[in-house]
């Protein structure tokens, strides 16, 4: 029914993945594009000499059954496990209580691993930026600098970004639907990595800040399946990042570690500064996603469906159900048709 189709998703973070997979369960030919070499998107881990650390998506949680489905076949896989920290919120005058709330799993043995997992059984072109997208007959044709692909076309295209390179890269090709993209609010975020030779005494694993600079602190030396040096990772508040999103890293980097000498973490034996240009959302539709059935053209992404990974996930899954719902709804009307010519009932 719909195996002669071809799709291509542009995003290897997870809702990309999570709509790739789906479609190509229900026999559609679907390429995945990432600008990166590898997939995960956000959910991604830096590697130093002997080091590792997670420094986008900390931990996430799994609510909707379908998520929830999903995880579990990702524990059984081993590419991903509960975590559970010993969680501080300190307030703005430093009083601290501990943060019992969440079930909270993460990626093994990094942050990457499921969407590494996911990415397995797909075809996913990495360092394959696409940099224009032009309508082509009734598919779509990509720009792209990845050699073998630059005059490939496809019958739809599905965009699996952020929000503000969701726009750039519809805004001359569907101006309506960059205009919404237009609209989603995201915001910078500064990341820390710190190593030591020695695990820190602090009290905790993790802690919610709500004072100064930071706002999350994590051992990620505590999450199961790390192995190397004892690291932690800061991550700075949305509004101080945003403030600061071009700030000297060096600078950036001194004004952290001093955040966190306040809350008792002693000064690392290394550290690396990463930013996030697009670290979270607001969403700014109601939609969980956009699906464009006249156009083949859709988006997912945690910006259109609450900026965590179960909702990157959920909106990449939703989009596809759509696509699979519309080719089922055109391939049956086609059928009608044909059934009405033959019966010679379709013309006077
Ligand atoms: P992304 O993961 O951003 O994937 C988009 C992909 O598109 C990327 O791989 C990118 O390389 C690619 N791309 C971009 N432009 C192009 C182009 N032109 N051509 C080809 N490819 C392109 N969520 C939680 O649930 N819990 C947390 O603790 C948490 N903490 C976070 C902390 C930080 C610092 C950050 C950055 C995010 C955090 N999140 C957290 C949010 C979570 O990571 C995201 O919601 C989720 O990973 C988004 O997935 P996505 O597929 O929508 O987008």
């Amino acid at each position: 029914m719909t195996s002669n189709r071809s799709v291509a998703v542009i995003g290897a973070g997870l809702a990309g993945l999570s709509c790739a997979s789906a479609l190509q369960q229900a026999g559609l030919q679907v390429t995945v594009f990432d600008k990166s070499r590898g997939a995960g998107g956000r959910m991604s881990t830096r590697r130093g000499d002997g080091w590792q650390c997670d420094h986008g998506a900390q931990y996430f949680t799994a609510s909707h059954p379908d998520f929830r489905q999903e995880v579990a076949r990702w524990e059984r896989a081993g590419v991903a496990a509960r975590w559970a920290p010993v969680v501080h919120l300190i307030d703005g005058d430093g009083n601290r209580e501990m943060d019992v709330r969440n079930e909270r799993f993460v990626g093994v043995p990094a942050m990457s691993a499921p969407a590494l997992h996911l990415a397995l059984d797909l075809n996913v072109c990495g360092g394959a930026a696409i940099t224009g997208l032009a309508r082509a007959g009734d598919g779509w044709r990509l720009r792209t600098a990845l050699p073998g692909y630059a005059d490939t076309g496809f019958d739809m295209v599905l965009l699996a970004l952020p929000a503000p390179q969701t726009a750039a890269l519809l805004r001359e090709a569907a101006p309506a639907q960059a205009a919404l993209a237009e609209r989603a609010e995201m915001f910078g975020c500064w990341a820390m990595m710190l190593r030591y030779d020695a695990p820190l005494a602090l009290g905790f694993d993790a802690a919610f800040v709500q004072q100064g600079p930071l706002r999350w602190i994590a051992r990620d030396s505590s999450k199961p399946g790390r192995s190397g040096p004892e690291t932690w990772l800061l991550h700075a508040s949305p509004e101080w990042s945003q403030a600061h999103l071009e700030d000297d890293p060096g600078v950036v980097g001194v004004t952290l570690l001093e955040a966190f000498r306040a809350l008792d973490g002693p000064a690392p034996q290394a550290w690396t500064a990463h930013r996030w240009r697009y670290a979270s959302t607001w969403p700014g539709s109601t939609a969980p996603y956009l699906w464009v059935p006249e156009h083949g053209l859709g988006m997912c992404g945690d910006w259109l469906a609450g900026g965590t990974v179960e909702a990157a996930w959920l909106s990449g899954r939703a989009l596809a159900a759509s696509v699979r719902g519309h080719l089922v709804a055109s391939s049956n009307s086609t059928a009608e048709a044909r059934q009405r010519k033959a019966e010679g009932g379709h013309c006077r």
